[in-house]
């Protein structure tokens, strides 16, 4: 089965609105001459204060923005009401997005966001029609324990439970080790790809084969325009959620390239 690959960039905590624009800029003059097919499907994440920003600069006049999906890097799972600092499903929509990453290790390492809560945000992004790009990852401690393979396992099944096999087909995963975010230190291909291919197994194993056939599992951790063509040429690694060098247009689009040559030679 063929999965078209995902190239995504978690800007976290950075950039001003009109670095943001900037580099949104960056991006779209880049894609603007490439056809969507060729294309992986390209992903940003702004902070919500640049998100508005950046839509207004997309526009339908074939210059390259429609090629760019907006995600949001959080939201919260209920639709309004007494939530301070957080946004709900409808708003991120409202802002420009069709994605929304949740469950990133920072989130459940430094605002202790749960399984049940990831769960509950990935039942109200598909409820309102976007697409959860659900983060699990193990720590270098539990990776030295022998522990990674069932940490994960028991991540993913918490996240995926009660949704159907046809939300969780459309679902995103992000396989990022913590210990290769933000490190320099990527994780090697092979076992990065061994570890894709058990959370396929998992979600074959919690709804169907078609599901964890069609399921897009991206790797993230210190992604870079040298470690994505190894990275891409794996049989289950269907692209990158990429933080730090998604900062730079020259580095985000060369991992695009590279991320194109290794899938059309595929
Ligand atoms: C991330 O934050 O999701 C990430 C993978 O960051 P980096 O690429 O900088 O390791």
């Amino acid at each position: 089965m063929s999965r078209k690959p995902i190239i995504a960039g978690n800007w976290k905590m950075n950039l001003l609105q009109s670095d943001a624009k900037a580099l949104f800029e960056g991006i779209k003059s880049y894609v603007k001459d490439l056809s969507a097919q060729e294309l992986p499907t390209v992903v940003i994440a702004p902070t919500f204060t640049s998100l508005a920003a950046v839509n207004a600069e997309k526009c339908d006049c074939g210059c390259g923005c429609n090629k760019i999906n907006i995600a949001a890097q959080n939201c919260h799972w209920e639709k309004s009401g007494a939530y301070t600092g957080e946004i709900s499903v409808e708003m991120a929509e409202d802002a420009g997005c069709s994605y929304i990453i949740i469950g990133h290790s920072e989130r459940r390492q430094y605002f202790s966001e749960t399984d049940e809560m990831i769960n509950k945000k990935a039942k109200a992004i598909l409820a309102g029609g976007l697409i959860p790009i659900i983060c699990c990852g193990e720590t270098l401690e539990q990776r030295e324990a022998g522990v990674t393979d069932s940490h994960i396992a028991s991540q993913i099944k918490a996240a995926l439970e009660g949704l159907s096999n046809e939300e969780i087909s459309k679902s995103v995963i992000a396989y990022e080790p913590i210990w290769a975010i933000g490190t320099g230190k990527t994780c090697d291909s092979v076992e990065a790809n061994r570890v894709i291919a058990m959370i396929r197994g998992v979600v074959a194993e919690v709804s169907s084969s078609e599901a964890a056939d069609s399921i897009r599992i991206l790797y993230g951790g210190s992604v870079n325009p040298a470690s994505i063509s190894e990275q891409m040429s794996m049989s289950d690694i269907d692209g990158a959620l990429i933080g730090g060098a998604s900062l730079k247009a020259d580095s985000f689009n060369e991992i695009i390239a590279n991320t194109m040559k290794v899938a059309s030679l595929s």
